[in-house]
């Protein structure tokens, strides 16, 4: 989507902290990090939210999605004291992007429940 901001990212048109990268999927730095490591998982694919995943996307890019965040937890390391993963979706749930993404935060006691 050409006024897709993530998309803009994953074309290389705007600029990012890029940390993983494979055919279908990328992650970065957020920009506005709500822990010491504060990542984003995003399908290079534009899906707009949750709602708009297909079956097709259920069984390639959604398991490289999570197999992204298994290795950059690893790779950040914060898969033994334990970290979140967060997808908002629409108005009530958060999302400001509205291209799909999983927020990965780590590096603190996180707390809960949230807002
Ligand atoms: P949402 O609120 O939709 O779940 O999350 C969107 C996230 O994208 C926010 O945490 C925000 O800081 C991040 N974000 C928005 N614009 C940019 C950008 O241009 N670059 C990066 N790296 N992150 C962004
Ligand atoms: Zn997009």
């Amino acid at each position: 989507m050409s006024d897709c901001i993530f998309c803009k990212i994953i074309k290389g048109e705007i600029p990012s902290e890029l940390v993983y990268e494979n055919e279908h999927v990328v992650g970065f730095k957020d920009i506005n990090p709500e822990a010491p490591i504060h990542l984003l998982i995003v399908p290079k694919k534009h899906i707009s939210s949750t709602m708009d995943i297909t079956d097709n996307d259920k069984n390639i890019i959604i398991p490289e999605i999570f197999a992204g965040i298994q290795q950059l937890a690893k790779e950040f390391n914060i898969e033994q004291d334990g970290f979140r993963v967060v997808n908002n979706c629409g108005n009530y749930g958060g999302q400001t992007v509205g291209h799909l993404h999983f927020h990965l935060l780590g590096g603190r006691e996180l707390q809960w429940p949230p807002g």
